[in-house]
């Protein structure tokens, strides 16, 4: 193995151009194999609490996404039909209490500015990985088009269908919730002389109601200049065909299942030129989550419903202990691996059940736990305090 070791990372997604990143910045040798010819500009927004911000920060990148991103000033969780205000959630005093703000913006600019702040060539694309091997004591990472790479530490970064995750531990595929996620975005012009109430606002369904299935939806601005909108839900539908991670929505199927919803919903419904579906997948945790020199992180480890909006928020949290724990491993990867899972795994299980409950601030709640955590500072306990 050479001094400084050679780190591939399996998937451009936000968890593993992050944690490339970091480890680029700590000074080591990585290459990401992506399986796309490009980075794809999905038609999605994120949101990014102060937690994910302090990693932002320590990638270098902060400053630009909040030139481009919107720190929303009113954040409401609303009730469906009447609109009551159950809470207001005053984002913009989150700095003070978290130390940073929470920040929301398109996904595709967060992912090209996350790609900027890589050494150039870092990506690898039309990379699909197939196996893992070794030969005369190296790891030999395969690829579909019959391409091998060497490689001494493998991060699985590769997203909830992930390949890495197999090799560790079998195929097995990912649980689908019997929710689906309508998303579009698009100009806020379109809303034409219609302004929407607040800048971002959850719609609830009502528990109580005999005929109401769970379901919300949610609206937010994408900008600073709030000129593109964007909504997103969590709705019911009992049967995803397999094999494809979206497929278009049709306008009817939307507005029959937000039937009855405020008349807010109703408009940004009608808006909207186009919309995609997309399946709510998850996983129990992990009883692995690394061997040997393969690790994984984000969704390829513990994939969740989205609705804390933690998803990303917890890939990027894992790249930053991952990436401070390879740097303080002085060769044994196995440890370093160990140390990682025992800084993250009760954090990330904690997120996966409270995502999968969605009652997330619904009501006026203490979020600190989740957004006054900082995976750039905290201190790393070791691993021996893993219990397997
Ligand atoms: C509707 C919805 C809304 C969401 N909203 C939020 C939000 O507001 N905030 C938030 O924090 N999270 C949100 N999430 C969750 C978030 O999108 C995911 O948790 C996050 O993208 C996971 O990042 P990742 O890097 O682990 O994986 P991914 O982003 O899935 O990236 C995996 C990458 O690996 C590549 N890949 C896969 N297989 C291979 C292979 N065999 N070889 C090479 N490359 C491969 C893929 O092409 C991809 O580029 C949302 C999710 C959904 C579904």
């Amino acid at each position: 193995m050479s001094i400084k070791p050679r780190i591939a990372v399996i998937g451009a997604g936000l968890g593993g151009v992050t944690c490339a990143i970091l480890l680029q910045k700590m000074g080591h040798d990585v290459v990401i194999y992506e399986q796309a010819p490009r980075l794809a500009r999905i038609g999605a927004g994120i949101g990014l609490g102060p937690n994910v911000l302090k990693v932002m920060r320590e990638a270098g990148v902060m400053d630009q996404m909040m030139d481009i991103g919107i720190v929303h000033q009113s954040s409401y969780s609303r009730v469906w039909d009447t609109g009551e205000i159950l809470w207001n959630r005053r984002d913009n005093d989150w700095a003070e209490k978290y130390g940073l703000p929470p920040l929301t913006m398109h996904r595709g600019d967060m992912l090209t500015v996350l790609s900027r702040a890589l050494k150039p060539g870092t990506i690898v694309f039309n990379k699909q990985l197939l196996d893992i091997g070794t030969r005369m004591g190296e790891t030999q990472l395969l690829f579909t088009d019959q391409t091998e790479y060497e490689a001494d530490i493998v991060i699985g970064a590769d997203g909830v269908n992930s390949k890495v995750r197999e090799i560790l531990l079998g195929y097995e595929p990912p649980i689908y919730t019997g929710f689906v996620a309508y998303r579009s975005i698009y100009p806020s012009s379109l809303l034409g002389d219609f302004k929407v109430s607040s800048d971002a606002a959850k719609w609830w369904s009502d528990d109580r109601h005999p005929a109401q299935e769970d379901r919300h939806f949610i609206i937010y601005y994408l900008t600073k200049q709030r000129d593109e909108i964007y909504f997103v839900t969590g709705s019911p539908a009992p049967d995803w065909p397999g094999g494809v991670s979206s497929i278009p929505a049709t306008k009817k199927e939307i507005k029959e299942c937000y039937e009855g919803f405020h008349d807010e919903v109703q408009r940004v419904i009608d808006a909207a030129p186009a919309a995609s579906k997309w399946p709510l997948l998850e996983r129990n945790p992990l009883p692995l989550w690394s061997r040997d020199n393969i690790v994984v992180l984000g969704d390829a480890c513990h994939p969740m419903k989205p609705h804390m909006g933690q998803g990303a928020g917890m890939a990027i949290e894992d790249a930053a202990i991952l990436a401070r724990c390879i740097d303080a491993a002085s060769g044994n990867f196995t440890a370093a691996f160990r140390r990682y899972r025992a800084n993250r795994i009760e954090r990330t299980s904690r997120v996966q059940r409270e995502s999968h409950e969605n009652v997330w601030m619904k009501h006026p709640t203490d979020p600190s736990w989740v957004y006054g955590y900082d995976a750039t500072t905290i201190d790393l306990v070791s691993e021996d305090t893993l219990v397997d």
